[in-house]
């Protein structure tokens, strides 16, 4: 189809999925004065947000306040959000070629990666993934149990998700209760005996991959003391030439935070968050019930690998870490979708600058683009998706400028209306997610929390219906 700027001719966009990289795509679309969009964005839940509502934690609000900027774009006349429309299962790629100009994929990625070690499918060892929908009470997950009457807890891996499962285990009752944490994950973790949590990090503290602010926040827990050992902070002399050489503040600043955590402090609080470095997990023990015991640690140590990082090598020297339970963090992955061209192994659809290619010709699928994690991996915060979103929306611009895009058949916004209707008569408008938001506002108030979440699908039915 040939689409000549300023025809005024409505392009019709599609956005599969609701998180940051889908509302910032629609963001960099409305921006682009030249061409009128029309966009639809869909979401298998009836909520919209993705991972600021599922994955950013409970105890961290600021960050979450990132959905005014959403609800604003959400306000465009030329907005329209199908909640609880899935695709694969109502809508397929067939409808939405029928239906749309382009097609933007922003799924993120909803799954996790593997350790493959001996043990890892025992009793008690999770995801990280699985125990942050679950405290942040994703529907799909809000019936799955964690053994929080363990007492010594591993977390395998040390970036920012793993702190954050860290610091919400370390948590006081107190403290969660100012947070919109899951209410069942509220109870659950007002009976923990959690007392010892043990963040696992492969190489050393200057590789590892929280940020400055987060490490830092473990020294502020309310009950809980975080705690390194010198031998695992000291750096190696890979290490210290690199530092030396870039001059990265970040990392020398990282070190002396973690330095802090290991001068002898009288231990007054009742929990402990020992964040340790250059060890592999390279089993997982079980009892006779089948239930994980322990962790079987290797000691790593450093080397320079051809590219000039920094990798870890294990060495002769073991160790058995005696633990209840177990959360691998060691980096999310994305799950393909029908009838979408996808990389298994690096977990994304595959694509140049959002282009979505086919996987044989390598020829970009006219008309179908990727944003955000599905694009480009598990990497970087919120605010990176805006960029991302950018680079992709400016690939769509290109190509309809070169007349690139799909012609399809029925592009009139009732007629796919028509369709969603049909298969999901239950779907979700952004005007009743915005119904749903102020009756969680108000929930929460009462308590004096910040909102107090609707987790399963038909409560929040429910809920909207009945406040029509
Ligand atoms: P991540 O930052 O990529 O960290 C993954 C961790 O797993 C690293 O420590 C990595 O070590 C380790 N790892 C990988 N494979 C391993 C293995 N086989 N054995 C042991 N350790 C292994 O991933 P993430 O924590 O899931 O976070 C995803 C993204 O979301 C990141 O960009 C993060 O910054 C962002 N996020 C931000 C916030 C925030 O801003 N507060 C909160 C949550 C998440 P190596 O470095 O050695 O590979």
């Amino acid at each position: 189809m040939t689409q000549s700027k300023g025809t005024n001719t409505q392009i019709r966009v599609a956005i599969i999925g609701s998180g940051p990289a889908g509302f910032y795509a629609c963001e960099h679309l409305f921006k682009k004065s030249e061409y009128e969009f029309s966009i639809d964005m869909y979401d298998k839940l009836p909520t919209p947000h993705g991972l600021v509502r599922s994955g950013v934690a409970p105890d961290h609000q600021k960050i979450k306040s990132v959905t005014r900027i959403y609800d604003k774009i959400a306000s465009n006349e030329r907005f329209r959000f199908f909640g609880l429309v899935e695709y694969g299962k109502h809508i397929t790629m067939e409808d939405l070629k029928k239906h749309y100009h382009i097609v933007v994929f922003a799924t993120g990625a909803q799954t996790d990666r593997k350790m493959n070690i001996p043990g890892e499918d025992l009793a008690g060892s999770h995801t990280a993934t699985e125990f942050v929908a679950w405290y942040n009470g994703h529907p799909d997950y809000r019936d799955y149990n964690f053994d929080l009457t363990q007492e010594r807890v591993a977390i395998v891996g040390v970036g920012n998700v793993a702190v954050d499962v860290a610091r919400i285990l370390c948590r006081t009752q107190e403290e969660l209760m100012q947070t919109d944490i899951a209410d069942y994950a509220l109870e659950a973790l007002k009976k923990s005996r959690v007392k010892e949590v043990f963040l696992l990090g492969r190489r050393g503290p200057a590789q590892a991959a929280f940020t400055n602010p987060e490490v830092r926040e473990l020294g502020n827990l309310d009950d809980a003391h975080a705690v390194t050992r010198v031998e695992e902070v000291e750096l190696d002399e890979f290490t210290k030439e690199l530092l030396e050489k870039k001059e990265d503040r970040s990392a020398v600043k990282k070190i002396e935070i973690l330095n802090s955590y290991s001068e002898d402090i009288e231990f007054e609080k009742s929990r402990k968050l020992h964040i340790r470095f250059l060890v592999s997990p390279v089993k997982l023990l079980g009892n006779k019930e089948g239930h994980v015991k322990a962790l079987k640690l290797v000691k790593n140590e450093l080397y320079k690998s051809e590219d000039g990082s920094l990798r870890p090598r294990a060495t002769n020297e073991f160790e058995e870490l005696p633990v209840g339970l177990v959360f691998r963090s060691i980096g999310y992955h994305g799950v393909p979708l029908p009838d979408v061209p996808f990389h298994d192994k690096w977990g994304v659809i595959h694509n140049e600058k959002g282009r979505v290619l086919d996987s044989d010709t390598g020829e970009h699928v006219h008309g179908v683009y990727s944003t955000g994690w599905i694009k480009r991996g598990p990497t970087g915060v919120i605010g990176t998706n805006k960029l991302d979103s950018g680079e992709t929306v400016q690939c769509i611009a290109e190509d309809i400028e070169s007349g690139n895009i799909l012609s399809p058949e029925a592009p009139e916004p009732d007629q796919v209306l028509e369709l969603v209707r049909e298969r999901q008569p239950d779907y979700f408008s952004y005007k009743d997610w915005l119904r749903l938001n102020e009756l969680e506002i108000s929930r929460g108030e009462k308590e004096g929390r910040p909102r107090i979440k609707y987790t399963s699908i038909e409560e929040m039915l429910a809920a909207v219906k009945n406040n029509d």
